[in-house]
């Protein structure tokens, strides 16, 4: 069998992917989005009203520590959630239309089709019954409707994209490697050409080597098939090496957000700085690692004004009355946070 180009596949698309009203406006939208479990004890508000935008081609990485709501945001997204999880407010607008009020029935026409996700935890996600090629030619058979022969070729197909040789085609999850898996989960993430490819930690369980290789993979991808990326991973380095725009996340909310080299170079958020300066560097003094003291707050029943306040060493009276507004700033930065106040007030 003839091994094909990321572009050849591209252009096999089954179907166009739908037009934008304005050619110019984000594929994705994401306005005040707030999803929320239920405990017995309340609410956790996992994410409470995170806004955010992604561009045709473009690679976004949501960082934060466990717990700040990356995941929750993604799988809003896609609108898999667990069964205590519920999205309370706000949008997602996948080309321009609100995927919150979609049933689940209409949600299949979006999910996997136009913006999938690789979760994190290969072995966990994969069937381990079921060969991989099977496992990635069943959402080609059933989403896009091929025949069993043309689902198991494509399912070939995307396998040798990802650099799963032929041989390994009747493998079952066990008999692969844990990178090796990591990439059949890409490949089942792209099984029916989406536009938006969302990747959940997809390194966090490989070797810096094979952790190297998932990334130079997803990074070609991108390339070739004109993917949007978001990318989820508490790695800063990871999305330093991947992504354009990074979404920094803090107890459920975002505290900056901006191109990768401006909020890496000149971080404005307290939050982003002592993130920052809480990664390794191995260039540096090991007695300069940052730590953060302090817990991020309950989520069940969160501090008024800024969620940080009580870890920020910077806090003001007003930090602990007033939620800080998110404020763009000139240089394309946006950021949540009182010492930077909406242009006309008093700093
Ligand atoms: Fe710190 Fe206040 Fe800014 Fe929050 S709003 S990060 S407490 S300075």
């Amino acid at each position: 069998m003839t091994t094909l180009s990321a572009a050849e596949i591209r252009g096999r698309r089954q179907w166009p992917l739908p037009k934008l009203a304005d050619p110019t406006a984000p594929l994705l939208e994401v306005r005040d989005l707030k999803t929320h479990f239920r405990l017995e004890r309340g609410w956790v508000r996992a994410v409470d009203g995170v806004s955010f935008s992604l561009a045709d081609g473009e690679a976004l990485g949501l960082a934060g520590e466990s717990g700040c709501g990356k995941t929750t945001t993604a799988l809003s997204l896609v609108r898999l959630l667990p069964s205590n999880g519920r999205i309370r407010g706000g949008s997602v607008e996948l080309f321009g239309i609100d995927l919150v009020p979609k049933s689940e029935r209409a949600m299949l026409r979006y999910r996997w089709r136009e913006i999938s996700i690789v979760f994190q935890g290969a072995m966990n996600a994969l069937n381990p019954v079921t060969r991989v090629a099977d496992q990635i030619a069943e959402p080609i058979r059933q989403r896009l409707g091929q025949s069993d022969k043309t689902s198991k070729r494509r399912a070939a197909e995307l396998l040798d994209l990802v650099g799963i040789p032929r041989k390994r085609l009747g493998a079952y999850p066990h008999e692969l490697s844990g990178g090796m898996r990591q990439r059949a989960m890409i490949a089942m993430a792209l099984a029916c050409d989406p536009a938006i490819v969302i990747g959940d930690e997809p390194t966090t369980a490989l070797d810096v080597m094979v952790q190297a290789q998932i990334l130079l993979l997803l990074e070609q991808l991108r390339r070739d098939l004109g993917l949007s990326l978001i990318l989820i991973t508490h790695d800063l380095s990871v999305i330093a090496e991947t992504c354009d725009r990074v979404l920094v996340m803090y107890a459920g909310r975002v505290a900056e957000e901006g191109p990768v080299d401006r909020v890496f170079r000149e971080p404005r958020h307290p939050y982003t700085q002592k993130l920052l300066g809480a990664f390794p560097n191995i260039h540096a003094d090991r007695r300069t690692l940052e730590v953060i003291p302090g817990q991020p707050p309950d989520l069940v029943d969160p501090p008024v004004g800024c969620r940080f306040a009580a870890r920020c060493p910077f806090v003001m009276p007003v930090c602990t009355e007033v939620d800080p507004p998110e404020v763009r700033l000139e240089d394309g930065v946006r950021v949540a946070c009182h010492l930077f106040p909406p242009s006309g007030d008093a700093a």
